[in-house]
């Protein structure tokens, strides 16, 4: 039996990287040798929570790159074998076992992912691990569409995680006059700096009711009163979503982007969001489309992928990754299987 390395979670908090039987190439699908993968922070929930009850052992792992390593021979494609390609995310068929994902040194595609999924050729200058940042920055493009953050806006992003950082880039490309970021943790105000937002601030953990440090008047006050027109809450606190509802203007809008705890409910002021007009949107995911935006906003250097990732390591660093991915110490680890 040929066999591969893989990362496999048994369940909460339980990763173990292992040989596993290596997958076959089906007929109609395809098998990509994965050559670097994002850790995620919808990785980090999953594998620290009980994400997939009753589905152990299973392999995470969505931001993906590598080479064509098989085409089945019913697949009709200008790719070939020995291609360098970039993955978008492989959603598990209806109904299937979702075992698989990138945390591995191959990753089977059946015809239903290469119908759903993009396998776009990586140009020979891009390298595996730069282009592994479309993926966020995809759902952060279909988000900021969405919203249409537009030139002279002001717009706050609470969260200077890759995707906080990714939002406060992108608002600036797209003409945002003034970019302000919050954040908690010491190491991440420092690393948003490259991103160049109007202001660092740090946040606040709890509503402060405009006490010394209260994030909420520090926004106000930058924006003579009026509150921001987007205020992006790209992390995974319920406060924060309830502070970004406070430092919205009248007629601007909220944005929902990051996912709290299961089960977690947040109290929002409707007064404020009913008497000041505020819309409040969710955001998750991007179509094929916004996906082959992202890709190009990356690969065309546009958008500077190296700055977001911190650290490239082997595999069998994911459980060290996930501490320092979820404790703040860096922005976006990178494994190559
Ligand atoms: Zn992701």
């Amino acid at each position: 039996m040929d066999t591969m390395k893989a990362a496999l979670m048994y369940g909460p908090g339980d990763i173990r990287v292992e040989q596993v039987e290596k997958p076959v190439c089906a007929e109609d699908g395809m098998l990509i040798n994965i050559k670097a993968v994002g850790l995620c922070g919808s990785d980090i929930r999953h594998l620290t929570t009980d994400s997939r009850p009753g589905e152990y052992p299973c392999i995470f792992g969505h931001e993906h790159s590598g080479v064509i390593a098989e085409i089945g021979q019913k697949v009709k494609t200008d790719l070939k074998e020995g291609d360098r390609v970039f993955v978008s995310p492989v959603l598990p068929f209806p109904g299937a076992h979702a075992a698989m994902g990138g945390f591995a040194e191959y990753l089977p595609l059946s015809a239903w992912n290469l119908e759903t999924s993009n396998v776009l050729p990586l140009p020979d200058d891009v390298p595996f691990e730069r282009v592994i940042i479309t993926e966020p920055l995809s759902s952060v493009y279909s988000c900021q569409d969405a919203v249409n953050v537009k030139i002279g806006q002001t717009v706050v992003v609470i969260g200077a995680g890759p995707v906080g950082c990714l939002h406060a880039a992108l608002a600036r490309a797209r003409g945002a006059s003034k970019v302000i970021v919050l954040e908690l943790l010491d190491e991440r105000l420092k690393m948003a700096e490259q991103f160049e937002p109007d202001h660092i601030l740090r946040g606040a953990d709890q509503l402060m009711d405009g006490a010394d440090g209260d994030p909420v008047r520090a926004v106000l006050d930058l924006t003579d009163g009026r509150g921001a027109d987007h205020v992006i809450s790209a992390n995974p606190s319920t406060v924060a979503q309830q502070q970004a509802v406070f430092m919205c203007a009248e007629g601007g809008v909220v944005t929902l982007f990051g996912g709290v705890p299961r089960g977690a409910l947040t109290a929002l002021d409707t007064n404020t969001i009913h008497y000041s007009s505020i819309w409040v949107y969710g955001h998750f995911g991007f179509s094929l489309e916004e996906n082959r935006k992202a890709y190009d906003l990356i690969c065309s250097g546009q958008f500077d992928g190296d700055k977001y990732v911190s650290r490239i390591m082997p595999l069998d660093g994911i459980n060290e990754a996930v501490e320092l991915a979820r404790t703040g110490q860096v922005l976006k680890i990178v494994f190559n299987p």
